[in-house]
C-alpha cells in the first residue's frame, strides 16, 4: 500500500524494507533500548554486567545501548569472548545485542524463556524522520511474497519452514509469539519453525502494531541513488523512486542520509526492466517454474543457470518414453537444497547433485544436529553418498559409456527412510556434472573419478536450482558507488552476495581522507563503526570489518552486510542508529555556534 509521505520532511531514506529496515524504522521513531539488569537479573557473565551497568535507564538522561554498541571496551570484551554457533566471522556489535537478548542458544525456545536484557524506552525527541522505500507489496523484504494468498508463490514454497526458531526471527518492539498468539487460538510450543506466510504475516503486521506504518512505502523500487549539490551548496543525496501501481511517474527525493537495506536476495530493479512495465515484478526470490525448451538443455545452459544464483524448477514438457519412474533432482548443497531434498523425499525419488570437498564440505556442517535434526539427517546421506561414490568409481572402467553404467548409480542409492514413502531413494552425486537435459526430462550427469569418469542417466521429473540467490546495488550512481569505494566502479553490482561489501567496499578508516569523488567531509571526524583488531596494527581479518558506514551519510544494515541472519542483524541496526543521532547531534551543535 502506498501511504502519504510523512511530515516533517525525512531525514533519512530507507532503501529496502526487510526486517533490517523494520526494526531500524522502530530505532528511528525514538525507540532507546537501555540495559537492564533488574528484570530477570543481571547477565550471567558477570564482566559484561560490570561494563553494561553505565548504560541502564535513568529518568535523568544518559548513555544507553545505542552507544555501548560503539564502545570499544564492550566490543573488545565480546570479540574476545563470544562467538557465534554459525560463523565465526560474526561481529562482536551483533553478538552482543544477540546475547542481551537471550543470553544463551538455548533460550531462544521460546518467549518466556529468553529472558531479555533490553528495556526499551520510548523518548520522542531522540526520533529522526525518515522513510522506508520496498519493492514488495507489505513490509517485510524478501519474506513478503511467501504470503500462503500470493499468487507469485510457488507450491513448493508453501508452509515451508523457516530454518531459524520463531524467536529467532523476532524483531524488538513485537515478538513472532505475540504476533501468534493473537492471529491463533492455539498455543505456539517452543522450538517451533514457523512456516514462511506466518513469518510474512508478522513482519507485514509489526510496523501498524508499533505504529510506523507512515513511513512505509512499499511496491516502490528505487531506481536510482546519487550524490548532488543542493542549493545550500551541501552534498546530499539524490533518490528517485516509482510505486509500482503507477510507474510511468518518476518520483524524487532530496536526503542528506541513505541506508541500503536492500538484501542479497532480491533484484526488483532487474525484474522491473525485464516485465512489462505494468506488471507488479515478481521476485527473483520466489522460485519461477520453466518448462525444459523443446530441444532439451545443454550443459552450458544449465551451468549458467546454477552460476546465475537464481532459484529456479525446471519441468519436462514430456514424459520419457523409457527408464525408470522419475526422480526429482536437486542442485544445491546448502540449507535450500536440504529443504527440497526432504520435502520432495516426502513423495519422490531424489537425485541431489551437490558441491562436495573434504576442507569445504557442505554449508551444513555448521548447523547443530540437536537444533537441525531433519538437516543433520541430509547430511549423513550426503556424507553416505560421498564415501559411496568414491567406492563406486574405484573401481575400474574400460570407458564412460560402458554398460554398467546405472548400476554405479543403483550402489549408490540409499533409503529416504523419512517415514513417509519408505521405499523412495536418495541418490547424492558430489561434484557431478550435469551435461544434458532432454525435453522429456532424461539427465545425464557425469561423475568425474581417479580411474575415468563415469556418466549416469536418470529421468526426472523436475529439476531444482537451489544453488543461493543474489541482490542487486545497480540503483547506485557513479558517484555514490566511489563514496562507497566499490574498488572498480565497474564491479557487477547486477548480482551481489552477502560477501560483496566485504570484498570490494574499502574499509572507511580513521586515517582516511575523502577524495575529489566523496564527500567534502574528513573521515578524521568519525568514530570507527568496528573495534581495531585484536593485534594493533593487523588487518581485520575478513568478516570482523562491519560495513555499516560506506561513507557520510552512506549507511548499509542487513543481509547486505554479511549478516544474513535476522537475530543477527540488529546489532548493526542500533549501530547505524547511533551514528545517525550522533552526526545530527554534531550538526544541531554547529548550527549553534
Ligand atoms: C529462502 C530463505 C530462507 C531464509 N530463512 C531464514 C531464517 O530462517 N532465519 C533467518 O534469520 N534468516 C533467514 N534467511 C536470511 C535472510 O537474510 C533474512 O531472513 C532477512 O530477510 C534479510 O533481511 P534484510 O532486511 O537484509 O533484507 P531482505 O529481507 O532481503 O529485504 C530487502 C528488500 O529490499 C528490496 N529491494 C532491493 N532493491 C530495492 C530497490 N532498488 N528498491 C526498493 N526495494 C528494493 C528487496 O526486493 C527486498 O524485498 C533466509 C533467506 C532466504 C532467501
Amino acid at each position: 500500500m502506498t501511504n502519504p509521505r510523512p511530515d516533517p520532511a525525512p531525514v533519512v531514506v530507507v532503501v529496502g524494507n526487510g526486517p533490517a529496515a523494520l526494526f531500524l524504522s522502530y530505532l528511528l521513531h525514538g525507540n532507546v533500548p537501555f540495559y537492564d539488569p533488574a528484570t530477570t537479573g543481571p547477565h550471567p557473565d558477570s564482566h559484561l554486567h560490570s561494563l553494561l551497568k553505565k548504560y541502564s535507564y535513568t529518568p535523568s538522561g544518559g548513555p544507553s545501548l545505542l552507544d555501548a554498541v560503539a564502545d570499544l571496551t564492550v566490543l573488545d570484551y565480546i570479540r574476545s569472548r563470544y562467538v557465534s554457533f554459525y560463523s565465526v566471522n560474526t561481529n562482536p556489535i551483533a553478538l552482543l545485542v544477540d546475547t542481551l537478548i537471550a543470553s544463551d542458544e538455548a533460550r531462544f525456545a521460546s518467549l518466556a524463556c529468553k529472558q531479555s536484557r533490553i528495556k526499551w524506552v520510548h523518548l520522542p525527541d531522540t526520533a529522526v524522520p525518515h522513510i522506508v522505500f520496498g519493492a514488495s507489496p507489505a513490509p517485510g523484504g524478501q519474506w513478503a511474497f511467501s504470503d500462503n494468498n500470493s499468487s507469485v508463490l510457488h507450491p513448493d514454497e508453501k508452509d515451508q519452514q523457516s530454518l531459524s526458531y520463531a524467536e529467532m526471527l523476532s524483531l524488538p518492539g513485537y515478538s513472532f509469539t505475540e504476533f501468534f498468539l493473537t492471529a491463533n487460538t492455539n498455543q505456539i510450543d517452543d522450538y517451533v519453525r514457523p512456516c514462511r506466510g506466518d513469518i510474512s504475516r508478522y513482519y507485514a503486521a509489526y510496523p501498524h502494531q508499533l505504529g510506523l506504518e507512515n513511513v512505509f512505502q512499499s511496491s516502490t523500487v528505487v531506481t536510482s541513488v546519487d550524490s548532488v549539490i543542493n542549493d545550500s551548496g551541501e552534498r546530499i543525496f539524490r533518490v528517485d523512486y516509482l510505486h509500482l501501481k503507477d510507474p510511468t511517474v518518476r518520483l524524487t527525493i532530496q536526503t542528506p542520509v541513505v541506508v541500503l537495506a536492500s538484501g542479497v536476495f532480491e533484484k526488483p530493479l532487474k525484474e522491473l526492466r525485464k516485465n512489462s512495465i505494468h506488471q507488479r515484478p515478481v521476485s527473483p526470490g520466489i522460485m519461477p517454474t520453466r518448462l525444459l525448451p523443446p530441444q532439451g538443455v545443454s550443459r552450458e545452459d544449465l551451468e549458467a543457470d546454477i552460476s546465475s544464483r537464481e532459484p529456479a524448477v525446471l519441468v519436462p514438457q514430456c514424459v520419457p518414453s523409457d527408464g525408470p519412474s522419475p526422480a526429482v533432482l536437486v542442485i544445491g548443497s546448502g540449507v535450500s537444497a536440504a529443504e527440497a531434498v526432504a520435502r520432495c523425499g516426502q513423495t519422490s525419488n531424489v537425485i541431489h547433485a551437490f558441491q562436495w570437498s573434504n576442507a569445504n564440505p557442505s554449508p551444513l556442517r555448521r548447523l547443530a544436529r540437536e537444533s537441525y535434526p531433519e538437516y543433520a539427517r541430509i547430511l549423513k546421506l550426503m556424507k553416505r553418498a560421498v564415501k559411496a561414490q568414491r567406492e563406486a568409481l574405484a573401481q575400474p572402467t574400460t570407458s564412460p559409456h560402458d554398460t554398467g553404467l546405472d548400476q554405479v548409480a543403483i550402489t549408490m542409492r540409499q533409503p529416504l527412510d523419512d517415514g513417509n514413502k519408505p521405499h523412495s531413494w536418495y541418490l547424492g552425486v558430489a561434484n557431478a556434472l550435469v551435461q544434458s537435459v532432454s525435453p522429456c526430462g532424461r539427465v545425464t550427469l557425469l561423475l568425474p573419478g581417479e580411474m575415468g569418469n563415469r556418466t549416469i542417466t536418470a529421468n526426472v521429473s523436475k529439476i531444482k536450482i537451489c544453488t543461493g540467490r543474489s541482490g542487486s546495488l545497480e540503483y547506485l550512481g557513479p558517484s555514490v558507488r566511489r563514496l562507497a569505494g566499490l574498488r572498480s566502479v565497474n564491479a557487477d553490482l547486477g548480482s551481489i552476495s552477502k560477501t560483496f561489501l566485504e570484498t570490494h567496499a574499502r574499509e572507511f578508516s580513521k586515517d582516511e581522507v575523502s577524495d575529489d569523488d566523496s564527500l567534502s567531509i574528513c573521515s578524521n571526524d568519525l568514530p570507527d563503526c568496528c573495534p581495531p583488531s585484536p593485534k594493533p596494527g593487523a588487518a581485520s581479518s575478513p568478516g570482523t570489518s562491519c560495513h555499516l558506514r560506506l561513507g557520510h551519510g552512506l549507511y548499509a544494515i542487513g543481509s547486505l552486510t554479511g549478516e544474513t541472519l535476522v537475530r543477527f542483524m540488529l546489532g548493526g541496526c542500533m549501530w547505524v542508529a547511533h551514528d545517525i543521532n550522533l552526526n545530527r547531534a554534531r550538526s544541531k551543535e554547529l548550527l549553534a555556534i
